[in-house]
């Protein structure tokens, strides 16, 4: 008799965003010709840019001759996409990467979900809350996660980010393993300075924990003194492990291709205390699981760091941050109290009244036929806040705006 992994049955049945679909379903189902604008699911809308088409016009070419044929890549990814990634990503930020620290893979969700890994399954682990659902649905798969008790995972720390403490997670007054970190984050939308990363950072060494940094949005950070890589502080080469994507920077969410860097200096502990790197274990892992991620997609990601590519991604992100400021002005001046948006393509807007976010997230779709997401899925702090995406057309955001206005009444 096969027995099903009896963790996969203490997940929580309700998948935040099928939820709303059945939500907005049953909405159309009643108002069939209603034109319901969605700021809610976190997925890109514009196309891809030019330099990378072209790139993948021509990898798509070099596949159809013997000569230029690419069967199997390196597991790791191409050379030439590490080597783009250490001099642009990390070189002018003064922080050396070498090529072998870099693992390009198929996007980070992947990633962030299969790290855990390269730890034991009964280390203790630390989020923030709310927070991108993968890195606690991962660990409850796994066993890591224990139980499900007052809607919290018994062996989860959780770090409230709220109004109170300015969305700044309170660093924890014991010690845990493994440390999920998403900056810019998904949902709130807010950065995290050098001077509180600093202090994760000498966390981590001084308990021996390992921080897992998701750095998805680092290429809509608009201010300069934010830190767009965990390893821009010192000594973070030691404890980190560092999570990209071209999926939100270049629109990559239908191609697939990112990268995790594992420093070499990173270790953990055996139990009988030996100190091993983690870099060689990844390789080993992604040599076993992972065949690599597709020429044609990293052909395509090379093609981000030529100055074409990297004017026209840009063009695109000043697109979906002007989207960010139109509909934070206009929330502002209607009354909201709106959070995120000027460094990251997300607002965590404060729902009118302390309205449950999903008491609000039907009020929004019944009044002004826009769907949101409600903050409370993303974990207990959000309750009271829903999230909305500045990754749509502009001419929605616009229109979204005015009938927000409308349905208010102003
Ligand atoms: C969108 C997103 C990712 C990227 O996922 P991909 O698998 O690369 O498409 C990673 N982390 C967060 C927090 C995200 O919101």
């Amino acid at each position: 008799m096969a027995l099903i992994n009896e963790h996969l049955l203490k997940l929580q049945k309700n998948y935040l965003f099928a939820d709303i679909a059945k939500k907005v379903n049953a909405f159309k189902t009643t108002r069939p010709k209603a034109k319901v604008i969605s700021l809610g699911i976190g997925d890109v809308t514009q196309p891809l840019c030019p330099a990378v088409i072209e790139a993948m016009h021509k990898a798509v070419d070099d596949m159809a001759h013997k000569e230029t044929f690419h069967g199997y890549g390196p597991e790791q990814g191409y050379l030439w996409l590490r080597e783009a990634i250490v001099k642009n990503d990390f070189l002018p930020r003064g922080v050396h990467i070498d090529p072998d620290e870099i693992f390009v893979n198929d996007g980070a969700k992947p990633d962030t979900g299969n790290i855990g890994e390269l730890l034991r399954w009964d280390n203790s682990m630390a989020v923030t809350d709310p927070i991108y659902p993968v890195y606690v649905d991962s660990n409850v798969m796994n066993g890591r996660a224990g139980v499900f008790e007052n809607g919290k995972w018994s062996n989860v720390t959780y770090m409230p980010c709220n109004e109170g403490n300015g969305f700044v997670p309170q660093i924890p007054d014991h010690r845990v393993d493994m440390i999920y970190l998403c900056y810019p984050n998904n949902p709130t939308g807010m950065v995290i300075s050098k001077e509180e990363l600093r202090k994760w950072v000498n966390y981590a060494i001084h308990n021996d924990s390992v921080i897992f940094y998701d750095a998805a949005y680092e290429a809509y950070i608009q201010d300069e003194d934010i830190p767009h890589s965990i390893y821009e502080i010192r000594r973070a080469r030691k404890v980190a492990i560092e999570f990209h994507s071209y999926s939100k920077t270049a629109g990559f969410t239908g191609v697939r291709c990112g990268y995790t860097v594992v420093p070499k200096e990173l270790t953990a502990s055996t139990i009988d205390g030996e100190r091993l790197p983690l870099n060689q274990f990844w390789l080993r892992r992604q040599s076993t699981k992972f065949n690599g991620t597709s020429y044609i997609s990293q052909r395509a990601a090379e093609a981000i760091y030529t100055p074409e590519g990297k004017e026209q991604t840009r063009a695109t992100i000043n697109y979906y941050m002007q989207n960010a400021k139109i509909m934070h002005d206009a929330l502002t001046d209607l009354g909201f109290t709106v959070y995120g948006g000027t460094d990251a393509p997300y607002l965590w807007v404060k729902t009118p009244g302390n309205t449950p976010s999903w008491k609000f997230f039907e009020e929004l779709l019944y009044g002004a036929e826009i769907v949101c997401t409600p903050g409370v899925g993303f974990g207990p702090s959000g309750e009271g806040f829903v999230r909305l995406t500045s990754f749509g057309d502009r001419d929605d955001c616009i229109e979204a705006m005015a009938r927000i206005k409308k349905w208010l009444g102003k």
